[in-house]
């Protein structure tokens, strides 16, 4: 349900130049949020998801609202001075997403120091780099809604995938540990464990032996994991934390 509360809420979706995070930062923009729409390094895809965002409106405002900010997750200094940066704009952050995410799967006997440590400093350190400041805020404003993007790889392992199963499974343990933390702040803190979702990062995949395996038979499209994030980022999702939900057709 779309609140008039909303309107004053600024969000900021990591990764969202393109697939899930795209998905997500537009429907948060749908709902009223002014969204920060984070990349790394495209920026046309960026734009892209801007030019979205300014195409639709709410019956209150007839364009919506954002704007792109480039930094890389994995770096903190950039993470924070982005924080500060949107902090010092609008002195609040109420709803943050997780989202930027990278893989590189290789059989553990084969991988390189680099594959494990881009992982993690991506998919893990880029949470810690970009949620603290954030939440130090939010504590301050009694309010926040804290959203990891994890995956059903953190859920069950994924042979191929042990630094990516790695960074989740530390993600959802985080976003447990942290729900606890700020639950009396008014802050939730939850996590969405995409199954095989159809972006970029699946592209390589042998999508037709996947499905195969998906007890719903078809992969997921980036807006069934926005559907999820808005409702952890919504009024009546309010007593909700610590919570993972898997959206991924059955497989898990
Ligand atoms: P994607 O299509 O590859 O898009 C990744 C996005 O993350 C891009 O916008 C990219 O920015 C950004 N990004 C990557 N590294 C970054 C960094 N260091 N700093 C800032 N932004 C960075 O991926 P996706 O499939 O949408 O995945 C989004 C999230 O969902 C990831 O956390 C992923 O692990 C998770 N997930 C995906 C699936 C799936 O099947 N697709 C399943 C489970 C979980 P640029 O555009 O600038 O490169």
């Amino acid at each position: 349900m779309i609140n008039k509360s909303y309107l004053n809420q600024i969000a900021l979706v990591t990764g969202a130049g393109r697939g899930i995070g795209r998905a997500v930062a537009t429907a948060l923009s749908s709902t009223g949020r002014y969204v920060y729409i984070n990349y790394k390094s495209n920026v046309d895809a960026a734009n892209q998801t801007l030019e979205m965002i300014k195409g639709q409106g709410t019956p209150e405002i007839e364009q919506g609202r954002g704007e792109t900010i480039q930094f890389d997750v994995a770096d903190k200094e950039q993470s924070e001075a982005a924080i500060k940066y949107i902090i010092q704009k609008h002195g609040k952050i109420d709803i943050l997403v997780n989202n930027a995410g990278i893989k590189d799967d290789k059989l553990m006997v084969m991988m390189k120091q680099d594959s494990w440590e881009s992982v993690i400093n991506t998919n893990l350190t880029g949470f810690y780099n970009i949620t603290r400041l954030a939440v130090k805020n939010m504590i301050k404003n009694q309010f926040g809604r804290v959203i990891n993007i994890a995956s059903t790889s953190g859920q069950i392992g994924v042979a191929g995938q042990v630094n990516y199963s790695a960074s989740k499974a530390g993600l959802i343990g985080a976003t447990k540990a942290l729900a606890k933390e700020v639950a009396s702040r008014n802050i939730t803190v939850n996590a969405v464990a995409p199954g095989f979702i159809k972006t970029d990062m699946i592209e390589t995949l042998a999508i037709d032996d996947i499905i195969k395996s998906i007890p719903a038979k078809r992969v997921g499209k980036p807006e069934d994991v926005a559907a999820a994030v808005i409702f952890f980022s919504s009024d009546e999702a309010s007593y909700i934390t610590g919570q993972v939900l898997g959206v991924n057709g059955g497989i898990y």
